[in-house]
């Protein structure tokens, strides 16, 4: 199982690698929306998990390119909220 995980928040992000990991999934960690576009066109993977608050480019242009380019990876938005509205 080969993931590839978005998010740029590092105690989130290692805490979901390293779970990850732990089950010996291969995770791709890329920490921008510009960097995980720049890896679909070159990786498949079996699984992403999104979050929608990056740095540049948002994880929702993020989805918006990628289906747009027809790609139907199974996706999960992880994205946290520690607010409402
Ligand atoms: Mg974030």
């Amino acid at each position: 199982m080969r993931v590839l995980l978005v998010e740029d928040d590092p105690m989130i992000g290692e805490a979901v690698h390293g779970a990850l990991m732990e089950v010996s999934y291969a995770v791709d960690w890329v920490k921008d929306g510009q960097t995980a576009c720049e890896v679909f066109s070159g990786q498949e993977y079996d699984l992403v998990l999104l979050d929608l608050g990056l740095p540049g480019m948002d994880g929702l242009d993020v989805l918006n390119l990628l289906r747009a380019g027809n790609n139907r990876v199974p996706l999960l938005v992880i994205t946290a909220r520690d607010g409402v509205g």
